[in-house]
């Protein structure tokens, strides 16, 4: 049993993909569901047209009692692997969501639009990665349009975020003229290290020297299908795409050169970031990108407890809570709550217990999602995510588990930029609101908090996205029948101090002092950065520590 769990977890590839809006997610995400098998065609995973932010998929929720897309966890076999693809929400704002998501993956592609390199949300989810030691495997793309110089990509990347990009693949043309690539490292067919080059459409393996030549891609009739791609060696490459293959052998001698070549035990520590170019809506890069995936990505490890003890893969079976979420219909309002796998194995029905609380329940009604749809899922392994439906009292952070007791740390609470003034109406309402308010805290939703010049009456919220607010009244009024509106205030950020400190600034103007119920932290919120220095300077020893900007 035990070394089954090891071996099931072994093959196991848990990951998300971080990009800003438009990068290509959704495509990206389409095109290695269609290499995977997972899908027969492209668009059957996100029904784009509706996307419209999180508001709208709240509303359409409503309706048909389906769950969210964005919070569908994509599962498929490919090779040997189960590939686990945990999407992020897709709307512009960014929400404590996303960011938690990264605390249920095991790596991250970074996805990065040709024409404009890094971008800010970009950049923001680059860094909770880092925070929390995800290795990133970089994908360049839209490389079928105009694009940036791709050496000053690579200098951009190294220069603004301080990890080197190694390439794996190299384009060989741009835009109109992006003929395919060359392959950097070896990969060679089914995994046999005998230099055999054939279709570059997936199912190879990372092995072998590199072999002088590239990869051709052609698009499939109406991007439907798997692009279609042959190796063309040295000789043909050159006779085929003279001036573009030796511009681009040249550039990847470069590379070399300043030793930016692909470095497994780099990668892992988070050094280095693989680096891919391609085009995700003709597919050109997907084989490899999953190729690689499946190659160099970490496989799920033993996880550290609350008290910094890995917990064992094989030891009972354990997970927690990275999401957590109220359905929509107002006649059966079930939750649910969504599971990382972290050890043992998970089987449909098992009693577990929940690590805050010593409370036991029965995981009957457990499912895996995909886009659109749920299944029920009998049994998980570690890197799996399993969502538990009417988990009631399960809120986001917290551990289930069955055997050996264990706790995993608790999620970060992220630095808000927003804050909002709650306000409700409707006295007759007050139980109510605050059953919501409760439910939306324990979701995470937002992070509610309290003044005491305000009172009870009057939550604040604060929020890492605006948008997050928006999705709060939207889901007191539809599910709670409580009316509210926001009022906006005018802070920016929050800093952490003590309860010595919380007294000394509560009649400082310009700020305000407030208390998080959800782990009892002073916060006060600030209206830019550099009251901080004032308030030092008026406050000697004031204790004002910085938010986790990111895990
Ligand atoms: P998301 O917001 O990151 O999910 O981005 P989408 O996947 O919706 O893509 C944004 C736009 O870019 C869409 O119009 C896509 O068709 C387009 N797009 C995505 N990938 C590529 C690509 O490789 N080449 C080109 N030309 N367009 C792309």
């Amino acid at each position: 049993m035990s070394s089954h769990i090891a071996a099931e977890a072994a093959r196991r590839r848990t990951f998300a993909v971080i990009s800003h809006p438009d990068a290509g997610k959704s495509t990206i995400t389409e095109a290695l569901a269609l290499y995977g098998r997972a899908i027969s065609s492209a668009g059957a995973v996100h029904g784009k047209g509706d996307r419209k932010g999180v508001v709208s998929d709240w509303m359409s929720m409503e309706q048909d009692r389906g769950i969210s897309i964005t919070s569908a966890a994509l599962q498929f076999e490919y090779r040997d692997c189960v590939v686990n693809l945990l999407d992020t929400p897709g709307h512009a704002d960014f929400s404590e969501d996303t960011y938690r998501v990264l605390t249920a993956v095991d790596a991250a592609v970074m996805l990065l639009d040709a024409a404009k390199g890094l971008e800010p949300q970009t950049l923001k989810l680059f860094e909770v990665c880092r925070a929390r030691r995800i290795p990133v495997i970089t994908f360049v793309n839209k490389w079928d349009r105009p694009a940036k110089d791709a050496l000053e990509l690579i200098e951009e990347i190294e220069t603004r975020i301080g990890i080197k990009p190694t390439p794996v693949t190299w384009p060989v043309g741009v835009g109109g003229e992006f003929r395919g690539v060359i392959e950097r490292v070896g990969f060679v067919e089914g995994g046999e290290a005998d230099g055999k080059r054939g279709e570059a459409t997936g199912g190879r393996r990372l092995a072998g020297p590199q072999v002088p030549g590239m990869v051709r891609y052609e698009r499939s009739p109406g991007g439907q299908q798997l692009a279609v791609s042959e190796f063309l060696d040295e000789d043909a490459a050159l006779a085929a795409f003279g001036p573009d293959y030796e511009r681009a052998r040249e550039e990847s001698e470069l590379l070399s050169a300043v030793e930016a070549d692909f470095d497994p035990k780099t990668f892992e520590a988070g050094h280095t970031t693989p680096t891919l170019f391609g085009a995700a809506l003709v597919h050109f890069g997907v084989g490899q990108l999953l190729d690689l995936l499946v190659d160099i990505a970490p496989s799920p490890f033993a996880r550290e407890d609350a008290a910094g003890a890995p917990r064992e893969l094989e030891t009972g079976f354990s997970g927690f809570v990275f999401k957590s979420q109220a359905n929509m219909n107002a006649s059966h309002r079930d939750q649910l709550a969504f599971i990382r796998v972290c050890s043992g194995k998970f089987e449909r029905g098992m009693q577990v217990t929940q690590a805050q609380g010593g409370r036991t329940m029965s995981t009957k009604y457990a499912q895996t999602l995909f886009g659109a749809s749920r299944d029920t899922v009998e049994e998980a392994w570690p890197g799996d995510i399993v969502g538990l439906v009417n988990a009631t009292g399960l809120s986001v952070g917290d551990t289930i588990y069955a055997g050996r007791s264990v706790e995993y740390p608790p999620l970060p609470a992220f630095a808000p930029e927003h804050f909002g003034a709650l306000q409700m109406h409707d006295t007759s309402k007050a139980k109510r609101f605050r059953r919501g308010i409760a439910q939306l805290d324990a979701e995470g939703v937002v992070q509610v908090l309290y003044s005491e010049r305000r009172g009870e009456a009057t939550p604040v919220l604060a929020a890492v996205g605006p948008l997050q607010f928006e999705v709060t009244v939207a889901r007191l009024a539809a599910e709670f029948d409580v009316p509210a509106t926001i009022d906006n205030l005018p802070y920016q950020l929050a800093r952490v101090t003590d309860a010595e400190g919380a007294a000394r600034l509560r009649t400082s103007p310009g700020v305000e002092v407030f208390t998080r119920p959800r782990d009892g932290a002073h916060l006060v919120a600030l209206p830019n950065k550099y009251r901080i220095q004032t308030l030092l300077n008026d406050h000697p020893g004031l204790s004002l520590e910085p938010l986790l900007a990111g895990g």
